[in-house]
């Protein structure tokens, strides 16, 4: 049987130069084309796992492929899905001394985060706490009205005020009251990119069920809106799912999509009460969705409908900020060397607020914003609109 070479890498090197972990590294076995190798050779050992369990699956590489590879759904099969390294690691880093440094800014988040996240929640796994083996039972509540909010576990738990803003946000762009279902559970994402894909899947059934009368299913979160999204392959083999799945998934918007809709931009422009003091933002692109979404205009069009708001974008590309699922607890050394760049051209461009839809991000630059020498504030885009809606 011939081999298809379209499928193969070309070694051409292209997807170098936007990898995050080899630009900190400079480490073959930290590329992507060096991790296809080792998925291609099937070498096995520490090294070769290690190299795997390092990748952030940020997709950065796959749009830079001049072969247009699936790179991350092969790491994430060869290295992740096998219950290979990273949920060993994670076991591992959650009792360490670098993961109890590196979460040490956030210690008062997470002290609160062991008493209300849920059992099932993701954010578990980012913040080393204690995760349940079995998924609550719960009574089935459907979101009955037109539209619902997926909150994601960092809204719906720790920072409530981005779900309230985000559903002051949908009332006030398109007059409706959104339902927000409380027998939602976590997205999932952390649990699959830990390797725990069984627990992924009842994850997903979990909120299949719950937004099965959903018309539109609106989420603040960049990494739950990708997640969401990838249900249909997640549960692609299940007969009894796939199409639910398939279903369910075409209803998920994104926070930046829905609010810059027509009659959204018509409700927002030119009637947001000014910032009482003008602020120098930076839009830090969640990986999830520049990469695997393509979504980059949006929120940048979103924020410039704010008077008082001046955008500032890092010179040098989009920035990972190095946080990628439970990276940065299994990697912490590694997590700070990808931001540290990020940091230093956030100090040059005299950014006061960073702004980005993402839990994970959120709680990355939450945790290096003291460790950084400039001062600056961490918002989700719903937190800084909301207040400056008319009452
Ligand atoms: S997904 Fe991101 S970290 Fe992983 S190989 Fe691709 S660019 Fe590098
Ligand atoms: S860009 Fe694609 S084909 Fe080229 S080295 Fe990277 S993974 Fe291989």
């Amino acid at each position: 049987m011939s081999r298809d070479r379209r499928k193969e890498c070309a070694h051409c090197g292209a997807c170098l130069t936007v990898c995050p972990t080899y630009r900190a590294t400079g480490r073959e076995d930290r590329a992507p084309r060096g991790r296809l190798r080792i998925i291609e050779l099937g070498l096995a050992g520490k090294a070769a796992e290690r190299g795997l369990a390092s990748c952030l699956l940020c997709g950065a590489c796959e749009e830079a492929c001049s072969r247009g590879l699936d790179i991350t759904t092969r790491i994430a099969a060869a290295g992740k899905g096998h219950g290979g390294l990273a949920p060993r690691m994670l076991a591992a880093a959650a009792e360490s001394d670098a993961a109890r440094n590196a979460l040490a800014p956030l210690a008062r988040l997470a002290a609160r985060a062991a008493q209300v996240l849920p059992p099932e929640s993701g954010l578990r796994l980012k913040l080393g706490l204690p995760a349940a083996a079995a998924l609550r039972t719960a009574k089935t509540e459907h979101a009955e009205n037109g539209i619902a909010i997926f909150s994601g576990c960092l809204a719906r738990h720790l920072v409530q005020e981005i779900e309230t803003a985000t559903a002051a946000m949908e009332r006030f762009c398109h007059g409706r009251e959104p339902a927000i279902p409380g027998e939602q559970t976590c997205c999932g994402l952390a649990a699959w990119s830990a390797g725990r894909f069984s627990r992924a899947r009842e994850l997903a059934k979990r909120n299949i069920e719950v937004f099965a009368r959903a018309q539109t299913i609106l989420t603040p979160c960049a990494s739950c809106f990708h997640q969401l999204r990838s249900y249909p392959e997640l549960l692609g083999d299940d007969r009894q799912w796939r199409d639910r799945a398939a279903d369910f998934a075409a209803r998920v918007e994104p926070f930046s999509r829905r609010f810059t809709t027509p009659a959204a931009i018509a409700a927002l422009a030119g009637n947001l009460v000014p910032l009482p003091e003008k602020k120098t933002c930076l839009w830090h692109d969640p990986c999830h969705l520049r990469f695997r979404h393509g979504i980059i205009t949006e929120p940048r069009r979103l924020l410039k409908l704010v008077p008082g708001l001046e955008l500032r974008e890092f010179g040098r590309g989009p920035r990972c900020c190095g946080m990628g699922g439970a990276f940065g607890l299994t990697f912490p050394e590694l997590s700070a060397k990808i931001i540290a760049p990020a940091l230093a051209e956030l100090a040059e461009l005299e950014v006061s607020t960073v702004i980005t839809s993402c839990s994970g991000c959120f709680l990355q630059w939450q945790r290096h914003r003291q460790s950084s020498g400039h001062r600056f504030e961490v918002l989700h885009p719903a937190l800084l609109i909301a207040d400056l809606l008319p009452r």
